[in-house]
Parts: C-alpha cells; structure tokens; sequence
C-alpha cells in the first residue's frame, strides 16, 4: 500500500494522521482501556458534551418555559422557547463564525480547507455562503427545532410520553446523556444515507452540500425537508422516558452542536494546547468526496456497510467510483 499522506497534504491544509484509525466503542473485542479513555475524553473533561449537558440544564432551570406551562398550545411559551433557541443558535454559531473566520483567532492553525468562506458566487443566495447559511439555520433550521421540542414538551406536559424526575431514577438520567449522542449518530447515519439516495440528494440534500469547505453557519443549513428528517431524531423522547434536560440536551446537540461539528478546524487551541474538539476530518471528507463518512466515528456504520472513507487515496479512488455507479 502507497503512503498518500504526502499527496493529501497538497490537498489539505491540515489532516489529523492519516488513515482515520477506528476511534468506535463498538469495536470487538471491546477494550476496557480504549472504553475508559472514550468515557475521560468525552464525560470527565470539558469537553463539547459536557459543555451542551451544563448549557441544557442553565437553558432548562432559566431560560425555557416550565412543563407546566406546556400543557395546552399558547403563543407565549411557544414564542419564549423559539427565541430561547434562536439566541441559542446565534451565538454560539456566530462566535465561533466571529473568533475563527473574522478575528481570525486561530489562523490556518488546525483548519482542514485552505480556503475562506465564499462571497461573491452565484451559487449561494444573497451570493455569501455565510449570510446564506445563516438564512436555512435560522429559519427553517430554527422553527423545525422549535416545532419537535414545543410538541415534545406539551406530550410531556400531559403523560402522553413517558417522563421522568431527576430524582426517580438518577443512573437512568446520567445513562440517557451519555446514550444520546449514540442514539443521535445511529439515526444520522440512516437519515443520512437516505438523504444520499439521488432523487433526494438533488431535491434536498445538495443544498447542505454546497459546502464543500465548511463553517460554523454551514452545520445547520439545510433543506427544510432535511430539518424535518434529521431532527426526528428527538422523536426518540416519544417512547424512551426521559426529562426535559434530556430533550433539552438533544436540542443543543442536534442544533447549535451542529455548528460546531462544522467549523472547519480540528480543535480549538488556546495557548497552542488542544483544548476543544471541534469538526472531525472523517465529516470533512464527506463535504469533499460526498459518497462515504455518511455517519461519525464513534457509530462505526460507515465500516459495517463498507463505506468509510479513511483519508487515503485508494479511498477516494473507491469513493469517486461508488458515486459514478449512484449517479449513473
Ligand atoms: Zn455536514
Ligand atoms: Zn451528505
């Protein structure tokens, strides 16, 4: 086997270490090791998951309306809960847009793409990649989370779903945060692999994939018909018991984590120490090369059902064919 990092460092400004090891936690036999440091990396440190969990429970106990008041339909919490995630989504997608692509606070230091967000091309509406981004996450983006989390709540409200304290089961309520994103990256990828089915692709998906260089605004725009299938991942608080941080949690996650997963840039470095993971390079390979990485890392779909892109170029090689044989 050739060693293409050399060429992939023509083709990227910054790669992790190249091929993509398997980081999943299903891999057999597990690891004890491997499954502890996963456990440390993800819930022992302040890591973008515990970030999301202590934002949903300040969000849950300040921001957003009481299930009480969620019992019947009414415009005020509806409202209240639209501009909770509305705030929720610009700033934390704005200040990463603000500290990586106009304070320009990182350079080129751990970003994947060597280019700038596009102006001036046709292909975005209001010709800006970014205000274009901005238009799909905040509308449509905004009002379908809206809309999962406002029905959710009010079929919690009312007992129609299963609905937990804190205090009935506290190992179920630590299980289920850290079962979400697992949950999440199961459903993404079927959602996912749909979404690349060619008629979809072209009517709906392609919209997400114009960025092929992406940013922070680029996580959550979308087609409204992908909003709608890619946050039915919420839809999970229907049969499975669960508190509303838990939903809360999910929201954030699915929402602005979205625009973190996005931001073009492996990490974040503060004082040239690693100190957030940010975009994966195994998702930036699927805004590149479209056909592979439908999934993430850690849901190891994409090795069972043998499209993984591991950052090689026979990888691309097998990428590029499966995408002429789709699309033939
Ligand atoms: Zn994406
Ligand atoms: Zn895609």
């Amino acid at each position: 086997m050739s060693d293409s990092s050399g060429n992939q460092s023509r083709e990227w400004n910054y790669h992790p270490d190249l091929p993509l090891q398997d980081p999943s936690i299903f891999k057999w036999p597990p690891s004890p090791g491997f499954l502890a440091r996963w456990f440390a990396r993800n819930w022992l440190t302040l890591s973008e998951r515990v970030i999301m969990v202590i934002l949903a429970v300040i969000a849950w106990l300040t921001l957003y309306p009481s299930l009480e008041t969620a019992q019947s339909f009414a415009f005020g919490w509806i409202f209240q809960t639209w501009a909770v995630n509305m705030a929720l989504m610009i700033v934390i997608a704005g200040a990463l847009h603000w500290y990586f692509y106009i304070h320009k606070g990182q350079g080129q230091e751990l970003k994947f793409d060597r280019r700038d967000q596009a102006k001036g091309n046709r292909l975005w509406n209001f010709a800006n990649q970014v205000h274009d981004n901005m238009f799909w996450s905040l509308g449509s983006g905004v009002a379908q989370l809206t809309a999962f989390q406002v029905v959710t709540m009010w079929l919690m409200a009312n007992d129609y779903v299963p609905v937990m304290t804190l205090t009935s089961n506290p190992v179920w309520f630590v299980l289920a945060l850290i079962l979400l994103p697992i949950w999440s990256a199961f459903h993404f990828y079927w959602v996912h692999r749909l979404l690349h089915v060619p008629f979809l692709y072209k009517k709906v998906h392609s919209l997400h994939h114009r960025n092929v260089n992406i940013g922070p605004w680029s996580g959550f725009s979308m087609h409204p018909v992908e909003h709608l299938f890619y946050l039915s991942s919420l839809c999970i608080h229907w049969v499975v018991i669960s508190h509303p941080v838990h939903l809360i949690f999910h929201v954030i996650y699915l929402g602005p984590g979205a625009a973190m997963t996005h931001t073009g840039y492996e990490d974040l470095l503060i004082k040239d120490k690693r100190r957030l993971a940010l975009g994966t390079f195994y998702h930036q390979l699927h805004h590149r090369y479209y056909e592979c990485n439908y999934g993430n890392q850690e849901m190891p779909c994409d090795r069972w059902f043998g499209t993984f892109h591991n950052g090689s170029e026979e990888a691309t090689a097998t990428t590029r064919a499966r995408k002429k044989k789709m699309h033939a």
